[in-house]
């Protein structure tokens, strides 16, 4: 449906402060040894010492215990097969049953991520405590702005929990759909900003019946001295859906493994709507986005929705990572090479080169 898709990565909010996925949890145990997320430090707590556990299966099987993706998908497997390094032993300490104590990590490491990034993604302020506008994210902002002037059609689809673009369009006046409704496509006042992975705002009804993902109506920011941060989490508790259950305690945020069974019901209109938006593009911008192997759904998203022969135009990767430039070729296949422009820079840079690609 959109002419123009931008596909971002944690590489795009990675200018607002927000950590990269291999070195989140060094970031989130930093916050906690330094007593910044005092209201969250038990779940925290269980977190590392779970961490601890898998860590210790390093001479059997290699996984990468620093990166978010990894723990978080270990998590969500251990759960789904029963299985997790120690959870005998915490089960035991404790005196609880391990589905229990399973669930209640799952919940923990959603929290470790919300106010991870709650605390990291600072925007800038000027003396006036207004955000500065070399915000990267403004400047993208802008550019959808000017397309949707223009009449044309865009969207955005993001694998980013974070709320560094939500907020920039938000201040910029651009209004983002974010997809949770199942509405017809008719009238484009507003740009498509598909989150496949849940968000930091997404909160879900409690209701059993219901479980339907509320986003607050606005981003309100906490002002500090040279920088604002959005925090949200402690705003959804106290948040009803409209059926009068209050909502979740978590953020609403999907694990990035194949596994995403869980999540299905609340989150495929999200995802249906993204190949709908991808299905006859004619320009795709990937901004940050690194193609990593622990999310084959992205590469099924893009073999399975994206008309390659016909109506692709450009396929433009943007990232500072030399390798993702070959990892998107074994995606592309060679038929579309000729219209692939990888290039090697960071999500800040990419602007003057995206407008003159879109003749803006
Ligand atoms: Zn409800």
């Amino acid at each position: 449906m959109s002419k123009i898709v931008f596909v971002l990565g944690a590489g795009a909010s990675a200018h607002c402060g927000t950590p990269l996925m291999g070195n989140f949890l060094e970031v989130a145990e930093g916050l906690w040894r330094r007593g910044e997320v005092k209201e969250a430090s038990e779940h925290f707590e269980k977190v590392f010492d779970a961490i601890g556990y898998l860590q210790g299966i390093h001479s059997k099987a290699k996984l990468d215990t620093y990166n978010i993706e990894t723990v978080y998908a270990a998590f969500e497997m251990g759960k789904l097969l029963d299985s997790l390094p120690g959870i005998e032993e915490m089960s035991l300490m404790k005196g609880r049953d391990r589905s229990t104590l399973m669930e209640e990590l799952i919940s923990s490491i959603k929290k470790v991520i919300g106010y991870t990034l709650e605390r990291t993604t600072k925007l800038p302020n000027d003396n006036e405590q207004k955000p500065t506008s070399n915000i990267a994210y403004f400047e993208f902002a802008d550019i959808i702005k000017r397309l949707m002037d223009e009449g044309k059609d865009c969207s955005i689809i993001t694998f980013n929990y974070d709320l560094g673009l939500d907020f920039s369009l938000q201040y910029n006046g651009v209004p983002a759909d974010y997809g949770l409704n199942n509405i017809t496509l008719a009238s484009r006042k507003s740009v498509p900003y598909l989150k496949l992975h849940g968000s930091l705002n997404w909160g879900r009804c409690s209701g059993s019946e219901c479980k339907e993902i509320i986003p607050p109506r606005e981003l309100k920011r906490a002002i500090y001295e040279s920088y604002s941060t959005i925090p949200i989490i402690s705003q959804l508790k106290t948040m009803k859906c409209k059926c009068g259950a209050p909502l979740e305690e978590d953020p609403f945020i999907v694990p990035p493994t194949w596994n995403k069974t869980a999540y299905h019901e609340q989150i495929e209109v999200v995802w249906k709507r993204a190949a709908l938006e991808l299905k006859d593009a004619e320009n795709i911008f990937v901004l940050g986005y690194s193609l990593p192997s622990t999310d084959l759904f992205f590469n099924y998203l893009f073999a399975l929705g994206v008309d390659m022969r016909t109506i692709l135009k450009g396929f433009y990767v943007y990232n500072p990572d030399p390798e993702v430039k070959t990892r998107f070729e074994n995606l592309l296949g060679s038929g579309i090479i000729g219209r692939f422009q990888p290039k090697v820079f960071n999500f800040e840079s990419a602007f003057p080169y995206i407008r003159v690609a879109l003749g803006l």
